[in-house]
């Protein structure tokens, strides 16, 4: 079935063709790494990823960009505010550039926590300023005017400003800033001059003096450099449909002299929520996934959390939702594990149709969802060729990424902080309440089994495992 992909640009599904044949050339709007990263960020990412193992699924040669911002973020996404890397250096006593390494490292790390697959490559944007600042003088004649403040693209003189963002939502609204003496409230700067009397710890010389490049810039400046104009694919959070996408596409527009808008699909994730509202750091406290890691849940289970969503509606985190997903994925690790055990039989049949279903779901617009309902159902089958059932199992799990084929439920067990016990200990109470069981002693063997609930171990007869955590916020 022929890949169907929502562009944001039109509002509608569109078949996938590809600027080169054969080839799929994608970009994703990485992090900016004056932080950590919160789960709803990491929800970017796993929908990235799901996009280009689906490209990979469908026989596509791959090449997946994502870039570090390392600079030249703004607090607000149009043009107020400070630098997030410099105010976070500020505060923090520590250098931009140790700011950025650490940060890009915890980011890596939530990345292969998730199974995110490594990109062709990470861009990173204080490795670009010499081609951002070549960049910006090849529009700047026709396309920009410069401020005190900074060198601005001027939006009237590209076709269709906007066209992307559509009807500005109110948080697209609120943002923007006036900083006086633009043209147009979306006028944007491309180039930021540090001002007068001031140095910035990340500053460049410019034709338009010492200075940092804008945000935007980076990201048409890197996907030209990495994938050409045009390319396939471009990827990011609902909230860069707003501003900085359609700030993206004017440059390209410009840079290229033509209507194209750089990428032929965009497509944007919507948001993780809680009750409170979109996630956002801001808010100051925020849900990271150590947090998530630390109070025992698996990591995958959050992959698994966010796949039960289409990529595009809303989710709400909740740690009931969380356990929930975590309790599912424990059941399709042991249907695979049962599975493996079973393996070389019989019959045959309703895989090959099972197989053509799950094409059509993640042909369309990518519906994980349905997905891991097929997915569950191959899992029980019964009367059907076990290998035949596992290669379809693998097939599915190569676009999932739930690491299915070689996860184990002990390793989806993991140690809350919290916990008071180790281990080994739990090991040597379970042989003492086992002795205690061939002795006939219950009275001894339910005190032991309440002595363990008691520090968070649930006790499962029966169970091969034996034990597990009990999990809760
Ligand atoms: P940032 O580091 O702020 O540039 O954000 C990194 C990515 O996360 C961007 O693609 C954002 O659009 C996306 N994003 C931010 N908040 C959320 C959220 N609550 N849910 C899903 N994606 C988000
Ligand atoms: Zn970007």
């Amino acid at each position: 079935m022929t890949l169907h992909l929502y562009n944001s640009l039109t509002r509608s599904l569109q078949a996938f063709d590809p600027v080169e044949e054969g080839k799929a050339k994608v970009y994703t709007c990485g992090p900016t790494v004056y932080n950590f990263q919160h789960i709803g960020n990491m929800r970017a990412y796993v929908f990235a990823d799901t996009l280009g193992r689906v490209l990979r699924y469908k026989g596509y040669d791959l090449t997946h960009i994502i870039n570090i911002t390392d600079v030249g973020h703004l607090t607000s996404d149009a043009d107020a505010g400070d630098d997030k890397m410099e105010k976070a250096a500020a505060l923090s006593g520590k250098t931009a550039w140790d700011i950025a390494a650490f940060y890009t490292a915890e980011f890596k790390r939530d990345l292969n926590w998730l199974n995110v697959t490594e990109p062709a490559k990470w861009t990173v944007a204080t490795d670009y300023v010499p081609a951002m600042i070549d960049y910006a003088k090849s529009i700047a004649d026709k396309h920009c005017y410069e401020l005190d403040s900074g060198l601005y693209f001027d939006v009237s003189t590209v076709p269709d400003y906007g066209r992307l963002a559509r009807a500005a939502t109110d948080e697209g609204e609120g943002r923007i800033d006036e900083v006086s003496g633009k043209h147009h409230q979306a006028d944007f700067a491309i180039w930021r001059k540090t001002p007068a009397g001031e140095t910035r710890q990340m500053e460049w010389d410019s034709p338009w003096g010492k200075g940092a490049p804008g945000w935007h810039l980076e990201c048409s400046v890197m996907s030209a450099a990495e994938l050409g104009m045009p390319f396939d694919i471009h990827t990011g959070g609902i909230d860069h449909r707003e501003i900085h996408h359609p700030n993206e596409i004017a440059q390209n527009q410009a840079h290229e002299c033509s209507a194209h808008t750089g990428a032929s699909i965009w497509m944007h994730n919507n948001f993780l929520i809680d009750r409170g509202g979109k996630m956002s750091k801001s808010a100051g406290e925020f849900l990271r996934l150590q947090l998530l890691v630390d109070r025992g849940y698996h990591p995958l289970a959050y992959r698994l959390m966010c796949l039960q969503a289409h990529y595009r509606s809303e989710l709400e985190f909740s740690w009931e939702g969380l356990g929930a997903a975590l309790v599912r994925l424990k059941r399709m690790v042991m249907g695979v594990e049962a599975l493996k055990v079973q393996l070389a039989e019989n019959n045959g049949g309703m895989v090959g149709a099972l197989s053509a279903d799950f094409d059509a779901e993640i042909s369309n617009d990518l519906n994980t969802p349905n997905v891991l309902s097929l997915l569950d159902i191959v899992i029980s089958l019964k009367n059907t060729a076990d290998k035949e059932r596992m290669e379809a199992i693998g097939a599915m799990d190569r676009v999932l990424g739930l690491n299915l084929l070689t996860l184990s439920r002990a390793d989806l067990r993991i140690r809350p902080k919290s916990a008071t016990i180790t281990e080994p200990e739990i090991e040597a109470v379970l042989a003492a309440r086992k002795e205690a069981r061939a002795a006939k002693d219950f009275a001894t063997s339910d005190r032991l089994r309440d002595e363990l609930a008691a520090q968070g171990v649930e006790v499962m007869d029966g169970d091969p495992l034996g034990w597990d955590w009990k999990l809760g916020e």
